[in-house]
């Protein structure tokens, strides 16, 4: 441990571009020819837990402060690299418990993951010569990767594991090679050898309108503006809509017969959208994306097809923006018309 009573320490990386505070720490722990877990304990003691919590979001002050001051990093550079980035674009105010808007869960159980709430492009991991992992990883929306026009992935291909790289050579002696961050913690497959599977596009018009949405979540596009709170709050709503599973209300399936695309049974049990498999997000997305690109027409057409039923339109969703409300409000008179 010579080294770290100094305030630098020997190894003293920066977060890459978009790179994620638990990325960057790994990074900091292997470059210092140690695993995560123990150099956690040396540096911040054993009392102080890093890896049972999801530090990214959680991001407590003191990690923070001593990655700083052990890496000369800026506060600035430092902070950008968690979840927190996104308040005020993604979800209107962070806070330490429950669902972030858009923001995936991984579903923590001691220090196991049992979410799949960090994605990965194999592609993006192959580029650079030390493999990291970005935020935008984390967010809901974000299925594709921009760059590389392909799909992400939210798990192993090869024994489904979700990813967890602060685990990997958790059982082993500490003599042993230390692995990239690309590495399966539970199976030693290397993510960066991972399909490139295309973009899975039902419609030209809601993949554009996607890939739009998902350059908005890079740096330096981050606008913290209500306007587009809003939208992403509309866009929330539309999503639940097309998830709920009400009797007789079916808007999933009438978007999909819109689009002439096979619809997707969903994982029962009502998970969040922030918590569903990455192939449901990307279904769910692009149907979303077909009512936001003409959503009032559309979704009056749908509520006349009776695919969708009037009260769910509000249902649960008291930060509904006024444009929104106005466009609903709208369908009581056909509402009152049709029953006149
Ligand atoms: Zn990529
Ligand atoms: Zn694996």
């Amino acid at each position: 441990m010579k080294g770290f009573t100094s305030s630098l320490w020997p190894i003293r990386y920066k977060p890459l571009p978009d790179e994620l505070l638990s990325s960057w720490l790994v990074r900091l722990a292997h470059g210092h020819g140690m695993k995560a877990q123990p150099f956690c304990n040396a540096i911040f003691g054993p009392g102080l837990q890093v890896w049972n919590r999801d530090i990214d979001r959680l991001a407590p002050e003191w990690l923070i402060q001593e990655l700083c001051d052990r890496t000369g990093t800026t506060l600035q550079a430092a902070s950008a690299t968690t979840l927190r980035v996104y308040e005020g674009f993604l979800y209107p105010v962070f806070r330490t418990t429950g669902t972030l808007k858009w923001i995936q869960t991984l579903q923590m159980y001691h220090r196991k993951r049992n979410g799949f709430g960090l994605q990965f492009c194999p592609q993006c991991l192959r580029e650079s010569s030390e493999p990291y992992f970005r935020k935008s990883w984390r967010v809901a929306y974000n299925t594709t990767c921009l760059k590389h026009q392909c799909m992400l992935h939210d798990r192993c291909s090869k024994c489904g594991a979700s990813v967890a790289f602060h685990r990997l050579n958790m059982g082993q002696s500490s003599s042993l090679r230390i692995e990239s961050l690309a590495t399966c913690h539970q199976c030693g497959f290397d993510l960066r050898r991972a399909n490139t599977t295309p973009i899975v596009t039902y419609n030209s018009q809601t993949t554009a309108w996607h890939r739009i949405l998902c350059i908005k979540t890079l740096s330096g596009h981050l606008q913290r503006d209500p306007v587009s709170l809003d939208a992403m709050n509309v866009m929330h709503h539309v999503i639940f809509m097309l998830s709920s599973r009400y009797s007789r209300v079916r808007l999933k399936e009438y978007v999909c017969e819109q689009l002439n695309v096979a619809d997707m049974t969903l994982t029962p049990g009502y998970p969040s959208f922030e918590s569903r498999p990455l192939a449901e997000r990307h279904h769910l997305i692009q149907l979303m994306a077909w009512l936001m690109i003409d959503l009032e027409p559309r979704l009056r057409v749908a509520w006349r097809a009776k695919a969708i039923r009037y009260n769910l339109m509000f249902k649960d969703f008291s930060d509904a923006p006024d444009w929104y409300l106005n466009i609903v409000e709208g369908f009581s008179d056909w509402r009152r018309d049709a029953n006149g």
